[in-house]
């Protein structure tokens, strides 16, 4: 009665890419994003696969939820941060790190009145041009988030727009540098791209997505040369055959 399609996942595939992932961090602590349903591999197989991960990163907080429920207790980067101000009591209850990325963001954490008390990541905006504060803007943020006694850490945090083309991290790499001269904090930048050709992106943190399911961030090189095992392996039945004349 069903399709006979079925995509299997392999947690020993999850475990060895994260472990691949650990050997180019150099010691860097990786979060392990599992945004959109882990790549579509599914929450508790990434559970399964990533249970040695130093921490779990994604966007939906009904998924945050789930992590919690399904007992992973360590630390969770919440990427794009608060969506309206509920969520920062959820982030405040559930025990989740919330990204900062914007003035409204900031407002809602300032306004504040709710229990508890959070880390957060501070996002700059180092050229991706989709979220992030410019550099003055950057650092006022930082002074405002230093200044709220219920914000517990404040992390930094940019995303690479090209870390899969040669040299394609430098620039935003030495922007970020500038803007944040002086601001002590714990750090991530690199994405899979970044993980593996950028050495100096790695910092206090790293956060690696599409190597950890086994695929390769780079057009030219495939994921078998890099060491990495495919998580998921998609099998079927064939259903119809046609004989057609050549042309
Ligand atoms: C998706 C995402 C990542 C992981 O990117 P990959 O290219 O899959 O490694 C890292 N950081 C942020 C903010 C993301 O949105």
């Amino acid at each position: 009665m069903t399709r006979p399609t079925q995509a299997t996942i392999s947690a020993a595939a999850l475990r060895h890419n994260l472990s691949r992932a650990r050997v180019w961090a150099e010691g860097a602590r990786v979060w392990a994003v599992v945004k959109a349903n882990a790549y579509g591999h599914g929450l508790s197989s990434a559970l399964r696969g990533f249970s040695a991960a130093d921490g779990l990163a994604l966007i939906e907080f009904d998924h945050a939820q789930r992590l919690r429920e399904a007992g992973w207790r360590g630390p969770v980067l919440m990427l794009e941060g608060a969506f309206e101000p509920p969520d920062v009591d959820a982030a405040a209850a559930l025990g989740l790190e919330l990204a900062v990325h914007c003035e409204q963001q900031l407002r809602w954490l300032e306004d504040w009145r709710g229990r508890g008390a959070l880390a957060v990541h501070l996002k700059f905006n180092s050229g991706m041009n989709r979220l992030g504060f410019s550099p003055d803007a950057f650092r006022v943020a930082h002074a405002r988030l230093r200044a709220l006694s219920r914000v517990l850490r404040v992390s930094t945090m940019a995303h690479f727009a090209d870390a899969d083309l040669p040299g394609g991290a430098d620039h935003a790499l030495e922007f970020f540098q500038r803007a944040s001269e002086g601001i002590e904090a714990e750090c991530s930048l690199a994405n899979s791209a970044a993980l593996i050709d950028v050495p100096s992106s790695r910092r206090d943190w790293v956060r690696p997505g599409i190597v950890l399911y086994g695929a390769s961030p780079f057009a030219a090189r495939s994921a078998r040369a890099l060491g990495l095992r495919a998580a998921m392996r998609l099998a079927s039945r064939l259903i119809g055959v046609q004989q057609l004349q050549a042309g």
